[in-house]
């Protein structure tokens, strides 16, 4: 972030004499707003966490071999499910307002 800050200052012709330094800076953000960073959260059905538990659960080999094929097979159909969205949005911006998309999330 302090990069980009130094990136924007750059190009409004800041003075570096001017720029924070970057321990001004973090004491700035960490101090005087509230904002904080955290690890991406994956976004998860169901059956995801379903089928995550019942892995972490198999009493056997085959069971567990089964069901990370049912998260492959899972995960593969969600990703279908996506590809068509995305086309299906593509195609509705090549159309101009002829065609909508809708999606809902059940
Ligand atoms: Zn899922």
């Amino acid at each position: 972030m302090y990069m980009l800050y130094l990136t924007n200052c750059s190009e409004n012709d800041i003075p570096k004499s001017k720029q924070a330094k970057e321990w001004l800076y973090r004491k700035i953000f960490n101090e005087d707003f509230n904002l904080s960073f955290h690890p991406l959260y994956n976004d998860t059905c169901d059956d995801c966490d379903h089928l995550m538990i019942q892995e972490k659960d198999c009493g056997s080999v085959e069971e567990r071999d089964e069901t990370i094929k049912q998260k492959v097979i899972h995960l593969d159909e969600a990703n279908l499910r996506y590809n068509i969205k995305r086309d299906d949005k593509k195609l509705a911006k090549e159309r101009l307002g002829k065609e909508n998309v809708l999606t809902v999330d059940m």
